[in-house]
């Protein structure tokens, strides 16, 4: 867009010598507008457009009316547009004046030679271009500074506030207006937040040590009505342009939400998300220091290891929302039962630990284990239904029963395992001669119980050779527990267990369906049909359904029940004859075979053997392995085997380990036997490699 230069000149030869002198400018082309009077001015002002104005010439000494009114109508409608005053030299006065009302400069008609007029214009126009830019830079800043999230306060040399933006009057209080000109510690006031004592001015210390400086962390910023704020600020001091310190900014702003989050997230860390109360993290934390304290002081503490009774029960039978809510109720009175500078916090699954932190003898922690008995042994009402419980716990006392914090939590522990083996519903204190045999069992206890859910069992299978003709006769299914981080388990090790705690039934049932699918799997892959024995233990054994479970297998599976043998002790038989017999007599009349396993170790009736529907007795491993090197093992094998003719039962001998003992067994007329020296108990794949292919059916096709 071409620049315009607006000439406001009445007398028509000046304009004329004027618009002459400004052609002549060799550096930049102007369009001129010659305005005669002050309204044409006014007029081409208001109506055209003024982007193109680049600078305006008003004749104040000819211009009619009062000539400084006509200054300021023109300057009020183009405020932004530089105004160079002509005058003649009677009116210099008044040029002035104009000049101190915002013109650029004025020239005198008796200065007007071309070089002056230009030289003034030009430089006018700019100076114009100048300020314009800076104030656009400034606008710039302002806005910044005015829409960022972080409040700015500046101060000069002296510390007195210059600026601050629309953040730091909200959380200041002060208006701009108002905090102009104050000293920056009357608007800033600030505490470090551990007391109301006052920080140092971190202004000051910006410009004193001359670089950035920052408030120490939770720094509170005191607003003018007394809120507080936490803040975290960064002050660096200003510089002109010969590096001398002119001032100082401030940038601070609001940490209180990260404050409250990084309080939260902390929180979570340290407590249990059921209960809120301390967790076992917070709580080693709380132990370590009343021990460190209780060591200085020569004082004693106890910790309480409490487990509640058969919460198992609950959560299985009601549901884990219910389970939940009895925990609460559970943490509730402990808190209430014990002082408040006791800690009580949870462990995690139904394990509370208590920490009472400054006892005077051992009794002490007994009488607290009292109180808390009783009050949780209070009905706990749980919306309709009303919940009777009791607790175990486990008691262990600093210095006496351990010197750091994971001891004498492990001993409360095995202490408490003790109380529940003891009866449950009391409380024991630690004694050194206490296993840690109880931990191990405990551990395996917790693992068994997601153990089938997991698919952490596997059947192992070992052969069973016919004597005569060493060719093989059946397998004996074996668990295997694969437990994640402890390798493989063997079955002597949590047996037990499971059937103590009652997951044996499940397991059972899991071993059943699990080698009838393996067995049915393997005569449809044209195997020699082979007969599966699957050890069942006394207490699947009488747990009511049990005939009821097999049947329902063996018909899920569609494996023959002839190709099914149940190996059973004789102490399981014995437990409860008469229902025992009723059991085996069902399975023998689905077709099923029976074994009496670890034969000779029990107490084994002559007459009650007579009643039992077996077909099969397993002479004990523990007597094969004497068979060459003991005369009474020898003499039991050799009875077992005679006894076992006569009652036209098979004999099997287990645990045949070496040659001798297979060839003093054949000799013997034992029927099969099965052991290390045939083979060991391999996996199902490894055991189809051992079977041959069923000819029988391969000739009959
Ligand atoms: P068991 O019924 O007497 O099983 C025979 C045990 O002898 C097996 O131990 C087997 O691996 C081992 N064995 C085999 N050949 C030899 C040998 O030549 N020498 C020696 N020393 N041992 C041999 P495993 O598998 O550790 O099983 C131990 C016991 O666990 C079994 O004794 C059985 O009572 C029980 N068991 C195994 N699987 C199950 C199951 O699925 N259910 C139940 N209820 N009990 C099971
Ligand atoms: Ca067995
Ligand atoms: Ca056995």
């Amino acid at each position: 867009m071409q620049q315009t230069i607006l000439l406001l000149q009445e007398n028509e030869p000046k304009a004329a010598v004027i618009q002459e002198l400004l052609h002549r400018s060799k550096r930049k082309r102007f369009a001129i507008e010659w305005l005669r009077s002050c309204d044409t001015a006014l007029e081409r002002l208001t109506n055209g457009t003024q982007e193109d104005v680049a600078a305006i010439l008003v004749d104040l000494g000819s211009a009619e009316g009062l000539p400084l009114e006509v200054f300021d109508r023109i300057h009020a409608a183009a405020p932004h547009a530089p105004i160079l005053v002509l005058s003649d030299p009677e009116h210099e006065a008044v040029a002035e004046q104009a000049v101190r009302r915002g013109a650029q400069d004025y020239i005198l008609d008796t200065q007007l030679d071309g070089y002056s007029l230009l030289k003034a214009v030009h430089n006018m126009i700019e100076r114009a271009a100048i300020a314009e830019a800076s104030f656009v830079e400034r606008e710039r800043a302002q806005v910044t500074l005015n829409s960022i999230g972080d409040a700015v306060i500046s101060t000069d040399v002296a510390g007195y506030v210059t600026y601050l933006n629309r953040v730091a009057e909200t959380m200041t209080g002060w208006s701009a207006a108002e905090a102009l000109g104050r000293s920056f510690s009357d608007v800033f006031q600030v505490t470090n937040g551990a007391g109301a004592e006052h920080t140092t001015n971190p202004i000051a210390l910006a410009m004193q040590e001359n670089k950035t400086v920052g408030l120490a962390v939770g720094a509170m910023l005191i607003r003018r009505d007394g809120h507080q704020t936490a803040i975290e600020d960064s002050t660096a001091p200003i510089h002109d342009r010969r590096g001398q310190v002119t001032g100082a900014v401030i940038v601070f702003h609001d940490v209180t939400q990260a404050h409250e989050m990084s309080q939260r997230m902390s929180h979570l860390a340290h407590h249990d998300y059921l209960t809120d109360l301390p967790n076992r993290l917070l709580f080693n934390d709380r132990l370590a220091q009343a021990m460190a304290a209780a060591r200085r002081h020569g004082e004693r503490l106890a910790v309480l290891f409490v487990d509640v009774d058969r919460f198992k029960h609950v959560n299985d039978s009601l549901g884990h929302a219910i389970g939940d809510r009895l925990l609460l109720c559970v943490a509730e009175r402990l808190a209430a039962s014990v002082r408040s500078a006791d800690t009580v916090s949870r462990q995690g699954g139904d394990e509370f630990v208590i920490l009472l932190s400054t006892i005077a003898h051992a009794e002490d922690a007994a009488v607290s284990a009292i109180k808390v008995l009783t009050a949780l042994r209070l009905p706990h009402r749980i919306g309709e239904h009303v919940l009777q419980i009791t607790l175990s716990i486990g008691i262990a006392v600093y210095p006496e029963d351990g010197s750091d914090a994971e001891s004498l939590v492990k001993h409360a522990d095995i202490a408490m395992l003790n109380a529940k083996n003891t009866g449950r519903n009391n409380y024991q204190f630690f004694r050194s001669g206490m296993s840690e045999h109880a931990l191990e069992r405990q551990s395996l206890e917790s693992g068994l119980r997601h153990a089938l859910d997991q698919r952490e069992f596997v059947l192992y299978y070992q052969p069973k050779i016919d004597l005569e003709t060493e060719a093989v006769t059946g397998a004996e299914a074996l668990i295997r527990w694969r437990q994640p981080g402890r390798g493989m388990v063997l079955p002597e090790m949590f047996i037990p267990i499971a059937e103590q705690c009652g997951y044996i039934v499940q397991i059972g049932r899991w071993v059943l369906r699990e080698a009838c699918r393996q067995a049915k799997r393997w005569q449809d892959t044209d195997l020699i049909p082979m007969p599966v024995a699957i050890n069942v233990s006394a207490v699947e054994l009488r747990s009511p359904g049990f005939v009821h479970g097999v049947r329902t297998i063996l018909s899920e599976t569609g494996l023959n029940p002839r190709y099914v043998e149940f190996e059973l002790t004789e102490t399981a038989l014995m437990q409860d004859p008469a229902s025992t017999i009723a059991v085996l007599q069902a399975l023998k009349d689905m077709g099923a075979r029976l074994t009496l396993d670890d034969f000779g170790t029990g107490y084994s009736s002559l007459s009650y053997l007579k009643r039992f529907p077996i077909d099969a007795l397993k002479i004990d491993k523990s007597f094969v392995q004497g068979l060459c090197t003991n005369a009474g093992d020898a003499n039991i094998v050799s009875a077992v085997i005679n006894m076992g003719k006569s009652f036209g039962l098979k004999v099997i001998a287990e645990g045949v380990e070496t040659r001798a003992q297979f060839l003093r067994l054949q000799a013997q007329q034992c029927t099969e036997g099965q052991g290390f020296y045939f083979h060991e108990p391999v996996a199902a794949n490894e055991f189809a490699k051992l079977l041959g292919p069923d000819l029988s059916t391969t000739v009959g096709a």
